[in-house]
């Protein structure tokens, strides 16, 4: 386990230590009020929320309480709810769902000029040698997008619909060094030692996550979007454990001609996010560790 105090930010504001298991960190910082974090904006992400406020996945969502400019008036950001503000030293675990955590058009535009990259030939051969075609091997080179459709099956992504990013457990260690967790057995492990000396959390989060999939399969708002690169927050306490939903800012209404089901499998243009596999398959799990 890996310690990474950049990721563990303590705030003047709040009184509790705030922790920030994704993402780049200049992204966040204490809210103006009690209970809340500021987001830097990204417009995709507010029209979300936005729609979010008025749409039955509401309480699965952090509450949006609207812009905020800095000081300066050089940038702004989206003030949310603060998910651990309830919690006394919270265990935190993000995981990112979906079968694939990038845009179609960004495919598509790593596609325009595939040039030969040997930068991610070197990353791809660090993670398994047995990756590259004898092609690639013998130009040590590979084009991005290959590199991109190929990234998302060394962890849980591509097979499972969801990949652990981080978590932070009670005795304060983190980690996020969870890049080729891939087999139910991996994952089962990981969230074995999450939920370790918690086990009032699992039943908890089983029902949760069964809330959300009915109330996803109900909303107007996942019937018009494709969810890409959106997390699970995990927390739990001693006394208490919830998820929700976080992280928009790859979340698309889809164009009108298309409709997804979120659960059949994704190819080239078909927009199909597999969010529904990822919730399917994270029940199944911790149903699984009630069993053990
Ligand atoms: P990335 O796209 O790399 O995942 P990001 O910059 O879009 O990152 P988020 O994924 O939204 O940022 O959040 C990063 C981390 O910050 C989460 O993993 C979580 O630990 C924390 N976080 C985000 N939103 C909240 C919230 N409302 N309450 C508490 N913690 C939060
Ligand atoms: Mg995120
Ligand atoms: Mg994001």
């Amino acid at each position: 386990i890996v310690q990474w105090t950049p990721f563990f930010q303590i705030y003047k504001k709040q009184r509790y230590p705030w922790v920030q298991l994704a993402g780049h960190q200049g992204n966040f910082k204490a809210g103006p009020d009690q209970g809340t974090i500021l987001k830097k904006l990204s417009v995709k992400e507010e029209k979300c929320f936005k729609v979010l406020m008025k749409d039955v996945l509401r309480p699965y969502v952090p509450e949006y309480k609207g812009l905020v400019t800095s000081d300066d008036g050089e940038c702004s950001y989206i003030q949310l709810q603060d998910l651990l503000g309830d919690f006394v030293s919270p265990c935190v675990m993000d995981c990112k769902i979906g079968v694939r955590t990038y845009l179609e058009e960004e495919l598509a535009k790593a596609k325009e000029k595939p040039k030969l990259r040997k930068d991610m030939y070197e990353k791809m051969v660090q993670i398994d040698t047995q990756a590259p075609t004898e092609e690639e091997h013998r130009l040590k080179a590979v084009t991005k997008p290959r590199y991109m459709v190929w990234r998302e099956t060394i962890s849980s992504t591509a097979t499972l619909g969801f990949r652990i990013e981080g978590i932070r457990k009670a005795d304060g260690t983190s980690s996020k060094d969870f890049k080729t967790t891939k087999t139910k057995e991996q994952i089962i492990k990981a969230f074995m030692e999450f939920t370790d000396t918690f086990p009032h959390a699992v039943p908890k989060y089983i029902q949760r996550l069964k809330a959300i999939k009915a109330t996803l399969e109900a909303s107007d708002f996942f019937s018009t979007h494709e969810v890409i690169g959106s997390s699970l927050l995990f927390v739990h306490d001693r006394y208490n454990a919830n998820v929700w939903l976080i992280d928009f800012a790859k979340t698309l209404l889809l164009p009108e001609e298309i409709t997804i089901d979120h659960s059949s499998y994704w190819k080239v243009g078909n927009h199909e996010d597999g969010y529904l596999i990822g919730i399917n398959n994270l029940i199944s799990i911790f149903v699984t560790m009630l069993e053990k």
